[in-house]
């Protein structure tokens, strides 16, 4: 009403409340129109050996760019799918679009390098992950080992639903990833009901290497934690090459972040990988 009355172009006299629900709710009718129109894309990011700087994985991060709002972040739109009920067709868009780039990746570099889709909690809830998975690595014609599933450590609960989806899916032959760790509130208890391939300790923690004893000293305990549960670990954020140095003397071998690269478009990150398979064939170390 305040925007009809002076010409339908201000809304500065609604309050701000009712304004973030106007927003949200537009979000939702646009993130709706996404998915029918096919305007979702993903972003990739490598992991790489921190000592060869190798790419050794990849995560599919998801981009959506709103026709009029322009670019949106996942961490704002995820959690609105999520409350809508669209994180159900997005999710399954996500595994099906990772699967389709896991095999060109294997095609185009000879390589069959891992590449990991986010999953939320509300994913495993409300949709059969598993089942979505199945098809999408027979219809790409890849191995379930092409894939890794990331959820990040507060969705871990003692839930039995839960245990038992995660365990067909590692039994199905995918990985799986613990993302953000250290941020969730899960106890080891919880940890040692799954039996997860990787930790990726949260950028947090990684970002304040050098800056912060406590920060120091929970980035070792996940290397060490990963250690005793026999599975890898990654630093997540890393953009300095101090930061490399500390992870390398703390024994975390592997790293993700801006100072290796940015997550890139489809083809850039072909061209990464192809120009990254020249330079290791010419020294002779592939
Ligand atoms: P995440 O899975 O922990 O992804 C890592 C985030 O850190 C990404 O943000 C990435 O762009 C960012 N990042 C990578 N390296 C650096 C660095 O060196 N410094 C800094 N400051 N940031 C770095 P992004 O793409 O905005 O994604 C945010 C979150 O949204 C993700 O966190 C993930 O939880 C969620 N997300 C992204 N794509 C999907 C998806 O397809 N499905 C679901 N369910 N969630 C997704
Ligand atoms: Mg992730
Ligand atoms: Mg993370
Ligand atoms: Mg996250």
């Amino acid at each position: 009403e305040a925007r009809r009355s002076n010409g339908g172009t201000v809304c500065r006299f609604e309050p701000a409340i009712a304004q973030a629900t106007h927003q949200r709710a537009r979000l939702v009718a646009g993130m709706r129109e996404a998915i029918a129109r096919d305007e979702l894309s993903f972003a990739f990011q490598p992991l790489v050996d921190l000592n060869t700087r190798r790419i050794v994985q990849v995560e599919a991060l998801i981009r959506w760019t709103h026709p009029t709002y322009g670019p949106q972040s996942p961490a704002v739109f995820i959690p609105l799918a999520e409350e809508s009920g669209l994180i159900g067709a997005l999710g399954e868009w996500g595994i099906e679009t990772t699967a389709r780039f896991a095999a060109q990746l294997a095609r185009e570099t000879g390589r069959a390098i891992p590449v990991a889709v986010n999953v939320s909690g509300a994913q495993f809830a409300t949709t059969p992950v598993l089942s979505q998975l199945l098809a999408a690595v027979d219809r790409n014609g890849i191995s379930p080992s092409q894939l890794l599933v990331e959820l990040t450590e507060s969705v871990l609960t003692d839930e039995a639903k839960l245990v038992r989806q995660l365990d067909e899916i590692r039994n199905a032959g995918f990985r799986i990833a613990i993302d953000d760790f250290g941020t969730g509130y899960s106890s080891l208890s919880y940890l040692h009901n799954y039996s997860v391939h990787e930790l990726k300790i949260d950028k947090s923690f990684v970002q304040k290497l050098g800056s912060e004893r406590y920060s120091a000293k929970i980035v070792q305990l996940c290397i060490d934690l990963a250690g005793e549960l026999g599975c890898a670990v990654v630093a997540e954020g890393v953009e300095t090459e101090e930061q490399v140095e500390i992870l390398r003397d703390m024994g975390c071998p592997l790293g993700q972040g801006f100072l290796f690269s940015r997550p890139l478009p489809q083809e850039e990150f072909l061209q990464l990988c192809n120009a990254e398979q020249v330079s290791w064939s010419a020294c002779g170390s592939n």
